[in-house]
Order: C-alpha cells, then structure tokens, then sequence
C-alpha cells in the first residue's frame, strides 16, 4: 500500500482551496531547502521531492509552496497504518506512507475486515498460487474505500507474490490504483521496465548495467554472460529479481543500524559555503530517511576525505534523539569546527547517524489504538 502524493495531499484534504492545484510541500523557492513533496499538479512541471525548492519555483512557477507539517502527516500515518492492522494482515510499515502487508493468513481464515474470506472462485483456470492473489482483491478494494471514506486520502495498491512485485504493483497505476500482477504474468510484466526499477539498483549499479548494455529488466532476463563480472555478489539476487523471484521476509521489528548521506565533490573544496550547502542537504537527507523509518539517532557522525585520501570520522553522541535535520546539521558543523578539520581541501564529506531508536511513545501508539 502507497499513500498517493501523500504530504500533498494531506495539504489538499486540509485545505479544499488548493484541490486541483499544484501544491509544493518545502521550503519557499528563495529560501535555500528542498521539497519534500508535490502534488501531481505540480509533478506535471517536473517537480519532485529531494529537488531544490529554487529549481521546483523555476519549473512550476505557480506552484503553490506550503510548509511541512510534519505532525500532521505523522498522525495521518498512524490512522493509516491503524487501518491496515484492521485487515488482520501482517503488516510492516517501510515509510510513513507505505507498507507491506502479508495476507496469507488472513485469507485462509476470517478477517476482521470483510468477515469470512471468500473462497477463490471455482472457475478460475489460473494457478493455485494466482487464485489466492486474485482471492486478495476484496481485501486491497476495501482497504482502499476505507482509506477514501475515512481518511479522505486516495491510495495505491499493489498486489503479488512477493515484495518486490507487489511495490512495482504500488508504483504502476499511481494515483488511485490497484495492480495484480500474476506468477503467471510476472516475468513478461517485468520485462519492459527499466533495470533501475529493480530493487537494489541504485544510481552505480544503473550505470554500470546501462554501459553494459542493458536497458531493461528484459535485456537482465536474456544477458547471457555472467553477471557477477558486472555487479558482483549481487548477481544473484539481480537474476532473481529480474525474473520476478524474491524471497525476503516481511520485518517486522525495524532492523537498520546507521543512515548516511555523502557527497564527492567535483573539485576538491575547502570553501565554507560549498561545504556548509553540501552538509546541510546531506542533513535533510539523513532526517528525511530517519522520518521515513520512524527513527530517531542518537549519535551523529561525519566524515571527510582529503585529496589525498586521507579518510578520517568524528562522531558525537547525545542523550535526546534527534530527528531533525538541523539539529543534525548543526552537530555536524560542531565536529568539523571543534578539531578544525577542515584545514585542507576536501575530496568528500558526509554526515551519518546511528543509535538508531522509534522516536519515544510513536511506535507503541500505533499498535495501542489498533
Ligand atoms: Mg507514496
């Protein structure tokens, strides 16, 4: 399940004057920040969320600039997420507007939702394993109508075999959909997207496929060398997922240890702007995954590279959590200025946080009220 243009959203509902407008949640335009959603008014520009707001006032000049309310969002979150754990499901929450849910369970017995589950029906000439897909549609329908009717926010949902099909489902009829993508289907589904919708392929590994020749999940699908020359202990899992093949388990207690975000720069840099710029998105960047995984860090660390790769960290922690960014920032530039560490140029510089806990009293709210 994915909330649709979820912060703007939320903005819209809250305020009908901005329903059909293009709304940009962030920082003003002329202020330095960045977005942190747009409505799909405003993607129609270009706009989208990590994107400076200079850069999303340019594209979309009528853009409607709101502040972030983060607050709000968090406790729209929590009713969501409340639905969901209605449906008796399995659930792991991956980001406040997001969640995986396992209803195998739920299916073979009685939900709490839609009462006694319907069997799949008898003349359905698909698989076993595709007549308990199919036999989740009522569930996904009524999930979507409650979140409509209760939350009055459209959501996206996706259903399949695994993870990895089942968030390509979420993303491939956004807004308002919902997508069922068979075993029978999947590997033809996957066939035309491009590799870097795969999960695992991030920027590097995109790019190393793309010089390899390979365009689409389809060319990983025939590639007849051996991939492990081109992406390494990853080839495997690649292979797999390019076929639709995925066996990772729902989590359900949040397992990530540390967050990070760094930056190489083009030349090396000991210009206090640039580097103040660069730490302080890097910061938004950290909070902004901390917020997607309802986290909070108690430890702040930063770390540099000189031109000549020399690579050192300092690290601080602290007894409030932080959540952030410009907290995170500021303790960042307190490590860098307490050891004047930048006495040279640099070649790198990041910022990263661990101790990573729940934000106090958030994740035990959302399963009290369920
Ligand atoms: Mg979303």
């Amino acid at each position: 399940m994915d909330m649709d243009a979820f912060f703007a959203s939320v903005e819209q509902r809250d305020r009908p004057e901005l329903k059909g407008k293009p709304v940009i949640v962030g920082s003003p335009p002329s202020q330095r920040g960045v977005v942190s959603a747009a409505s799909y008014e405003a993607r129609k520009f270009g706009v989208r969320s990590a994107m400076p707001s200079a850069t999303a006032g340019r594209l979309c000049p009528k853009g409607i600039f709101v502040r972030p309310r983060m607050e709000s969002y968090k406790a729209e979150s929590v009713a969501i997420m409340n639905i969901l754990a209605g449906t008796g499901a399995r659930l792991e929450p991956v980001s406040i507007d997001e969640a995986y849910m396992d209803a195998t369970e739920v299916l073979r017995g009685i939900s709490p939702m839609l009462g006694q589950s319907p069997t799949a029906a008898e003349n359905f000439t698909e698989t076993d394993a595709d007549k308990a897909l199919y036999s989740a549609l009522p569930l996904a329908r009524e999930i979507r109508r409650r979140i409509f009717a209760e939350r009055h926010l459209t959501a996206t949902v996706g259903i399949a075999s695994n993870k990895l099909l089942a968030k390509l489902a979420s993303d491939f009829q956004k807004p308002n959909g919902l997508t069922l993508i068979t075993e029978r289907d999947k590997v033809a589904f996957l066939r035309p997207l491009p590799v870097r919708s795969l999960h695992g392929v991030g920027r590097v590994t995109e790019q190393v496929l793309l010089d390899a020749g390979l365009l689409t999940i389809g060319d990983l699908q025939d590639y007849p060398g051996d991939l492990r020359a081109l992406v390494g202990s990853f080839a495997r899992q690649l292979k797999d997922f390019a076929f639709g093949e995925d066996d990772r388990p729902l989590e359900l207690d949040n397992t990530l240890k540390s967050i990070s975000s760094e930056e190489t720069f083009l030349k090396d840099t000991a210009d206090r702007g640039i580097l103040r710029a660069s730490l302080r998105s890097q910061a938004e960047d950290v909070a902004r995954k901390l917020e997607r995984n309802r986290l909070a860090a108690k430890t702040v660390q930063v770390k540099l590279r000189y031109g000549d790769f020399t690579t050192l960290s300092r690290q601080i922690t602290v007894e409030e959590p932080l959540t952030e960014a410009r907290e995170i920032y500021r303790f960042a530039c307190f490590l860098l200025s307490r050891e004047r560490l930048v006495s040279r140029p640099l070649r790198l510089l990041g910022v990263g946080v661990s101790h990573l806990d729940a934000p106090e009293g958030r994740q035990l709210r959302l399963w009290r009220e369920v």
